[in-house]
């Protein structure tokens, strides 16, 4: 089924409708030719965006960040809302009717700059599934520390870009080894993230549970899902740590997750092939703290 698709520009502000049966990308644009634009994937659900705030606020940083014209946040939600509305249903889940919106801004061509596009597909069943089934990660190295590039701005870090060719890499070669997911360590083996996701950690304590993800903004991307997730635990009374986690804390968890918009929270189920800890009471636990913020 063709995607929904709006455009917003100097000329449309909030955003028109494109037939996604026609060319929409020029040939010349420099986010599909270079990479040069940032992005956000979100989750819809029943037609209302979930965390609406947290991502416009991070596509606003990653615009700033690549010194990107953005039409700012009542222009998205128009946008986004004119999509919603135009699109058809959403798969039907437990949640209600579910929708990804892409949110992207391209640099575009030099004669007519940077626009912005909404795209809203239906949630795909097999991302629905890694929700119960979870999924099997293999550690693999970044190859340099992220975190050493957090003062060099022309290295965009905590910008989410469109150039996601080494994130897509990954998952092709972990896919090789049998597993669906990577997780990034640093020189030190320090845990940074998942390929397209934020890592969160459980720790059973003798005062309840403890949720730990590594330091965001260390060279990480600060993921709106982990975010939502420790605002709610906090509210909840809930201790929360902010790494430096290792795999050996990993492999001894007494729960592990890959947390991003669409996906929500995928248990790991064994990492680096060995069989982990999973509770599904936890992970509905976590999940309940995502509907409310
Ligand atoms: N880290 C990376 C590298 C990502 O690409 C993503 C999502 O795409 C995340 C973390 C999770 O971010 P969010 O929870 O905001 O979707």
């Amino acid at each position: 089924m063709a995607p929904t698709v709006v455009r917003i520009d100097q000329a449309s502000p909030n955003g028109r409708l494109l037939d996604a049966s026609r060319p929409i990308i020029d040939i010349e644009d420099e986010g599909y030719t270079r990479g040069d634009g940032v992005f956000e994937t979100m989750l819809a659900v029943d037609g209302s965006v979930r965390k609406f705030p947290r991502h416009l606020s991070r596509l606003d940083h990653s615009a700033r960040l690549l010194q990107l014209w953005n039409p700012g946040q009542d222009a998205w939600r128009a946008a986004v809302d004119l999509a919603l509305g135009s699109a058809p249903e959403g798969t039907d889940t437990t949640l209600g009717r579910e929708h990804t919106v892409k949110t992207l801004l391209s640099r575009g061509t030099p004669e007519e700059g940077a626009y912005g596009l909404v795209i809203v597909t239906p949630v795909p069943a097999t991302t629905i599934e890694q929700r119960t089934t979870g999924v099997k990660a293999m550690l693999l190295p970044r190859g340099h520390d992220p975190a050493e590039d957090s003062d060099l701005p022309w290295l965009l870090s905590g910008a989410k870009t469109l150039s996601y060719a080494v994130n897509m890499a990954v998952l092709r070669y972990v896919k090789s080894l049998g597993a669906q997911e990577a997780i990034f360590t640093a020189a030190d083996r320090r845990i940074l993230e998942g390929a397209t996701s934020s890592v969160i950690m459980a720790r059973r304590t003798r005062s309840g549970v403890k949720i730990y993800t590594p330091e965001p903004n260390h060279g990480i991307l600060p993921g709106t899902t982990q975010g939502a997730i420790f605002a709610g635990a906090r509210d909840a009374g809930w201790d929360v740590g902010f790494g430096p986690l290792y795999p050996t804390d990993l492999m001894e968890a007494d729960g592990l997750w890959l947390a991003s918009s669409v996906r929500l929270l995928a248990p790991v189920t064994h990492l680096n092939r060995q069989g982990l800890i999973t509770d599904g009471d936890l992970t509905e636990e976590l999940m309940e703290f995502l509907k409310s913020h």
